[in-house]
């Protein structure tokens, strides 16, 4: 009858609903461990596999805990994405493009003084820790809500079934779980020169920085390099980007040639084949890097007064004593198979800390949700790693969905391949007469039949709203035929891409004549 009743008043499926009752039968009322499910890690996999076991009726404890960077820095709740990654990113990102968009206003008319305006650092710091912080807030009620129990220390293998962990106390506790998901993620890396870890941040810092960056010098052109670089260049900073070997490594090679050159256009300083060798403090405090051109062999030397480490990630599984419960690990990451499955049968892992996938947030969320709903609702729906989209947060945005060229060609022969291009210029450029120089687009498809698009890539304005929904056409079989079939909405650089007709093999200038022809 209190069944019936849930049901009556719940928002939820039907359907989803009695999963959910059907599955809590048999959860740990009649379990001989603690817990059904223990979750290492309340970052975006951690959180969204535990909020999702509770749904059907799981009893679930999830431990979070953060280590201050060498420089001191922690936070709350919630993982790098909310803290340190995406969203104070993807807030910094916007203040940039607000400094470019004052100029822009004044051509469009706005009495603005756009002489000389700079960003207040500090209260942009603010406004974005103030996010920061109300999102932890409504993480924890969340949670509480949701009957998820939260720990707020390091767990630990003691057996595969046990986890330690240190109450506030200090007191040693253990627990038992059916079931143990692994959601540590990873933090930056340092190299090992000398001063990394005493004169460098990284981008655990850089959100929550209290003095201005100045001039600032990046090491590592990936996505966190070249972000940072450029909301930096755009809140009027100085920086420079020092390249070990190839910029955006594993992405499309023109489309990261352009993206650098839009860098360089906007006054942002590469070192290339460039490797840091040391770091010192001077007298006037400012940091004297000392660096080698790897190609040249000449060593060199520059002052900045912040540097960032952007070197990659590590995954965190030296706190898990991951040996106690024989879990096979790679570097320090943790192999599982299509299951997310580790060796240890009731052992998973998602999000970042898995070996050979994408580290990013929508990735571990869905991955987390869908091994819960394994686990306690009986569905066989696995993750698909593949075609998923992403994005550079650079001011003229990277995103792309599926193969690049190389990939393509490497795959299936040059032969088989066709590749559409466009150069275009966004209407609403014009005005202010921004660079459209690296406003361009293709699409990697098929040579034959109905030509089976394998990859899209767009470098413009708001790229990630432009390629989320053509990356739900790509994982749906699109072809160029259907997107030529399809009918644009103008005026929008989203447009842009069902209206591509030249083809590379053509030799035809991609460069269009006018914006509505
Ligand atoms: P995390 O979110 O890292 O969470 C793991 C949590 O577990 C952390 O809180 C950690 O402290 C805790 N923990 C570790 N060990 C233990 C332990 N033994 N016990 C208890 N707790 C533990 N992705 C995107 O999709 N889009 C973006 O725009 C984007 N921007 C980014 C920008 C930056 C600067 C960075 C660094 C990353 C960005 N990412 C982005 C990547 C994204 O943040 C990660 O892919 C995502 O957060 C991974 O989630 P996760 O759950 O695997 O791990
Ligand atoms: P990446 O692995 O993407 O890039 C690391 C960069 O550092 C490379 O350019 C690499 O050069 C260089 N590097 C590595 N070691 C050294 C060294 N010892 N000295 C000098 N340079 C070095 O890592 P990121 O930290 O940029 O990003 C980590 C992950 O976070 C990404 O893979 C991504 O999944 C996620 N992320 C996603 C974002 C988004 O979705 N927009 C934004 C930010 C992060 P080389 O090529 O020579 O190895």
């Amino acid at each position: 009858m209190l069944m019936f009743k849930a049901l009556r008043n719940s928002r939820l499926p039907r359907s989803v609903l009695l999963l959910r009752f059907a599955s809590s039968a048999t959860t740990t009322s009649n379990c001989k461990y603690d817990y059904d499910l223990v979750v290492l890690g309340g970052g975006s996999g951690g959180l969204a596999c535990a909020k999702e076991a509770v749904e059907y009726g799981a009893h679930v404890l999830c431990f979070d805990f953060v280590k201050p960077t060498p420089a001191g820095t922690k936070w709350g709740v919630g993982g790098t994405c909310v803290n340190v990654g995406c969203i104070p990113k993807k807030l910094m990102h916007q203040a940039s493009l607000l400094g470019e968009a004052v100029h822009e206003a004044v051509a469009y008319g706005w009495n603005v003084n756009d002489q000389n305006i700079k960003p207040d650092w500090k209260k942009l710091v603010k406004s974005v820790q103030d996010h920061i912080k109300s999102v932890n807030w409504v993480t924890r009620v969340d949670l509480r809500d949701k009957k998820v129990e939260y720990v707020n220390s390091i767990g630990r293998f003691v057996d595969p079934h046990t986890i330690e962990y240190i109450q506030k106390q200090g007191e040693r506790k253990q627990l038992t779980a059916k079931y143990v998901v692994v959601a540590v993620g990873g933090r930056p890396r340092y190299p090992s020169i000398p001063g990394a870890t005493e004169f460098g941040i990284t981008s655990d810092d850089i959100f929550s920085y209290e003095k201005e960056p100045g001039r600032t010098l990046v090491v590592g052109a990936g996505y966190v390099g070249l972000e940072c670089a450029c909301f930096l260049k755009g809140l009027g900073y100085d920086p420079t980007v020092m390249v070990r070997s190839i910029v955006l490594r594993g992405f499309d090679r023109q489309m990261s040639e352009f993206l650098a050159a839009m860098m360089l256009e906007r006054g942002i300083r590469f070192l290339n084949t460039t490797i840091p060798l040391a770091v010192e403090r001077r007298a006037d405090g400012k940091l004297l890097v000392k660096y080698q051109n790897t190609t040249t062999k000449t060593d060199g030397s520059d002052v900045f007064d912040t540097v960032l480490w952007a070197i990659g990630r590590k995954g965190l599984t030296e706190d898990l004593n991951l040996g106690a419960a024989g879990v096979q690990t790679y570097n320090d990451k943790i192999i599982v198979d299509h299951t997310e499955a580790t060796n240890v049968p009731h052992i998973f892992a998602v999000g970042d800390i898995i070996y050979g996938r994408p580290e990013l947030t929508p990735v571990a969320i869905l991955s987390g949700r869908l091994l819960a709903r394994r686990l306690f609702a009986g569905s066989t729906q696995l993750m698909d790693y593949t075609d998923v989209a992403t994005t550079v947060f650079t001011p003229l945005e990277y995103s792309c969905v599926g193969m690049s060229e190389e990939m393509a060609i490497e795959k299936m022969g040059a032969e088989n391949i066709e590749v559409f291009h466009a150069y275009y210029k966004p209407t609403e450029f014009f005005i202010p007469q921004k660079s459209v120089r690296h406003c361009y687009l293709k699409a990697v498809a098929e040579v034959s039949g109905d030509q089976k698009i394998l990859g899209l890539h767009y470098i413009g304005p708001v790229a990630g709203e432009v390629i989320q929904g053509f990356a739900a056409a790509l994982k749906s079989g699109l072809t160029v035929k259907t997107l030529l079939n399809t009918v644009g909405i103008h005026p929008t650089t989203a447009e842009e891409f069902t209206r591509l007709s030249i083809t590379k093999r053509s030799g035809r200038d991609p460069t269009p004549a006018s914006c509505c022809s």
